[in-house]
């Protein structure tokens, strides 16, 4: 496997891509932490914070030239839906801002550091997006959030088609439920869900769980391989009878 590098963590100051920051700088990662809050109390080691807004595509040229060539893009920052609602009721505004960060956002940086990928050589390279198990499973009151993480997977593939040529490895990791802020809100209905059977493995996810698997790959753990979709969802996303 190899280690080292400088990795880029986009949604990075809490949940899942602070977990990610942290695993990527034990495995000897220079990692550049890049999320909308103010920066945590204490980064990793070598790591450095940016406070910036991803949905915001005239600043990414600018955050890049900051960053340097990257080693590993990772791609967590995400919202979900202003308003868990009925589908019928979703809103054009809650609809523009979350396709706004999760895609739009997610889409012009990732394209972004393709193409300074492209011009620079490097070794063990990848690109690891964090979807979400609502790209199939249908979160009925969480519409554009389930849309935008479904279009995600189809933005690893294409990208991992792209990028094949050139040494550069795509994936997508999809949690399940997993205990961050962006869950807290929905805490007790998951509670009753794991605990009514709906999870095989029994347990909420944590973000670290997600974190292992994103090192796992930006790590080359899973060589000769690219395009994949891995599951960190407990078991969630399988069909039962
Ligand atoms: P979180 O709310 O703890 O973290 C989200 C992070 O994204 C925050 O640091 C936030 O500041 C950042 N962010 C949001 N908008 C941004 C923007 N415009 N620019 C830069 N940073 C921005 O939630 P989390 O659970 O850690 O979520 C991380 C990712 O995991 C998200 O993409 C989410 O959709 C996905 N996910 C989470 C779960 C779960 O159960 N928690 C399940 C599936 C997928």
């Amino acid at each position: 496997m190899t280690e080292g590098g400088t990795a880029l963590v986009t949604g990075a100051g809490s949940g899942i891509g602070q977990a990610t920051a942290h695993a990527l700088a034990a495995q000897d990662f220079a990692v550049v932490m890049v999320s909308l809050e103010p920066a945590p109390a204490s980064l990793p080691p070598r790591a450095r914070y940016v406070q910036a807004d991803i949905a915001d595509l005239e600043a990414h040229a600018g955050l890049l030239e900051v960053v340097g060539p990257l080693t590993c893009l990772v791609n967590c920052a995400g919202v979900t839906s202003l308003v868990r609602d009925d589908v019928l009721a979703l809103t054009p505004e809650s609809f523009d801002r979350t396709m706004g960060v999760n895609l739009r956002g997610t889409f012009f940086l990732t394209q972004a550091v393709a193409r300074r990928m492209l011009s620079q050589v490097g070794e063990g390279r990848s690109i690891v997006s964090v979807g979400s198990i609502n790209a199939e499973i249908v979160g009925e009151t969480r519409g554009d959030y389930c849309m935008s993480k479904a279009a995600l997977g189809m933005m690893t593939k294409l990208l991992a088609a792209r990028l094949g040529p050139v040494g550069v490895a795509v994936y997508e990791v999809r949690p399940g439920i997993i205990r961050t802020p962006m869950t807290y809100p929905a805490a007790s209905r998951y509670d009753a869900l794991i605990e009514a059977g709906g999870v095989p493995m029994g347990r909420w996810g944590e973000a670290e769980d997600v974190a292992r698997a994103i090192a796992t790959l930006a790590c080359g753990g899973l060589p000769y391989s690219t395009g994949l979709t891995i599951e960190v969802a407990g078991g969630l996303h399988l069909h039962r009878i």
